[in-house]
């Protein structure tokens, strides 16, 4: 390998650079001197007129630059992108643009995914292909949860491996890395995936597949000719300038930026409704079944009634009815304390009830939802941690206190796309237990509605869903 292919498309520090040259270079002929000096370089801070400006992840709260004083001299380094190792004012950073244009070298196509695309997903990925070359616009990818976004992709991400191209497929969640690692990899088995996020030891090589968690996106400086985010909508991502800007800063000049999500915030809504970003949507579900649309159910002062234990109320009841469904139940709160009032409630009345809590800084998190998926337990009550990217066969959703503000649109739109996402239980049971309706309820609701009605029209779901 040439090498440029070492350094190509990365944002390096004059120590990430040595670290390289080490691993991959150090018996060759290339002696490091020479490469810094093919390397173009910029300050890795930036300070005009006292506004000061970190090159690597663009921050502009002046509130996180810290400075320090070193033989007299005055040192400012920025807080903000510090996890990424710290950069100062009399650092520089390194980079090489990508500027290998695209080129079709290869007739072959690179996928081995055996599966087939539904006529929808078949559609939607032509959409897409034909606006790869349109580099001045992103491109939504608006899918319905459970609407087989991922296998979609493979054709798109095949026709840039056709050309000799490179692709970043990022989110800002590890876990949708972590998941999407091993399909990517099997969906292109000849070739090279790398998986990066900040919990792995992994470091970055030359790869045609890169799958990463949106932050380590900081490292790159025109990189890819392809980037696709996936949960574009989801935390960190969202609102993040940084983020935003490393994303925009990794796809080069001419290459082209894909977002995904069942869930677009408004700021994307607002950038559609503009004609700055353009959009595809799937709104019917790979199986064809239409997606399940919530009951609102009133449930009186259910937080009084849950903390009383009180028997003849209405909570109770109503989760009576719901535990009796067959298959696995997913009980949503906002409130962790409440939620382990309502576990230890329901172990009381039930005797035998294999049931479990979870919550996002459960150091067990991870185990109880692979234990869930195994079927080890019935019921598992989760703050909003889970609502996306879990995927339960056979399983009824009740949000408990739908009305929380903790619950937007999104968030409830996610929640009930965990019923019936699988071919062989296509359907299921979604319960807006409540105190009162809120607006966001009501906009889950339509929207859900608003789907299943668009899919209808486009004659994509089942005559006997
Ligand atoms: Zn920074």
């Amino acid at each position: 390998m040439e090498w440029k292919e070492y350094f190509i498309g990365q944002l390096m520090t004059q120590r990430e650079v040595t670290i390289i040259w080490d691993k991959f270079l150090s018996q060759s002929s290339w002696k490091l001197e020479t490469i810094f000096n093919h390397l173009h370089a910029m300050p890795a801070i930036q300070i005009k007129q006292k506004h000061i400006l970190c090159s690597r992840c663009n921050c502009q709260d002046q509130q996180q630059y810290y400075k320090f004083y070193f033989n007299k001299k005055k040192i400012i380094y920025c807080c903000s992108c510090l996890q990424m190792g710290r950069i100062c004012s009399n650092d520089l950073l390194y980079y090489l643009p990508n500027n290998q244009p695209l080129t079709i070298r290869n007739q072959k196509s690179f996928l081995t995914w055996q599966g087939k695309l539904s006529p929808q997903q078949n559609k939607a990925s032509q959409e897409v292909a034909e606006q790869l070359d349109d580099s001045s616009h992103p491109h939504l990818i608006h899918a319905v949860t459970g609407a087989g976004k991922t296998e979609m992709l493979f054709p798109i991400i095949d026709e840039i491996l056709r050309k000799d191209g490179k692709i970043a497929l990022v989110s800002p969640r590890v876990d949708v890395c972590i998941e999407l690692f091993p399909r990517i990899k099997a969906a292109f088995n000849s070739v090279k995936v790398l998986l990066l996020h900040g919990k792995s030891e992994t470091k970055y090589e030359p790869c045609e597949i890169l799958i990463a968690t949106t932050h380590q996106l900081l490292r790159f400086f025109q990189a890819f000719d392809l980037v696709i985010v996936d949960e574009v909508d989801a935390f960190p991502y969202v609102d993040n300038e940084s983020l935003h800007f490393a994303v925009n800063r990794a796809v080069k000049k001419k290459g082209k930026l894909i977002f995904l999500t069942a869930t677009p915030d408004k700021k994307i809504v607002e950038a559609v409704k503009k004609g700055l970003i353009h959009q595809t949507i799937l709104p019917a579900r790979f199986h064809g079944f239409p997606l399940v649309e919530p009951i609102f159910l009133w449930l009186g002062d259910w937080k009084t009634n849950l903390v009383n234990q009180q028997k003849n109320s209405k909570l109770l009841l109503s989760l009576k009815h719901f535990i009796a469904l067959e298959g696995r139940k997913l009980i949503f709160i906002a409130n962790i304390k409440l939620a382990i009032l309502l576990s230890e409630w329901l172990e009381k009345l039930f005797k035998g009830l294999r049931l479990t809590y979870v919550y996002s800084t459960d150091p067990l998190r991870h185990q109880k939802v692979e234990k869930m998926r195994k079927g080890h337990y019935d019921i598992l009550i989760s703050t909003s941690i889970l609502e996306r990217g879990v995927t339960f066969e056979n399983c009824h959703v009740f949000i408990l206190g739908a009305e929380d503000p903790l619950f937007s649109k999104s968030a409830l739109v996610q929640m009930i796309g965990r019923v019936g996402r699988k071919a062989a239980y296509p359907s299921g049971k979604v319960v807006f237990g409540h105190y009162g309706i809120t607006k966001e309820m009501k906009r889950a609701a339509i929207e859900i509605k608003g789907m299943n009605q668009l899919a209808s029209k486009r004659g994509l779901l089942n005559a006997n869903a």
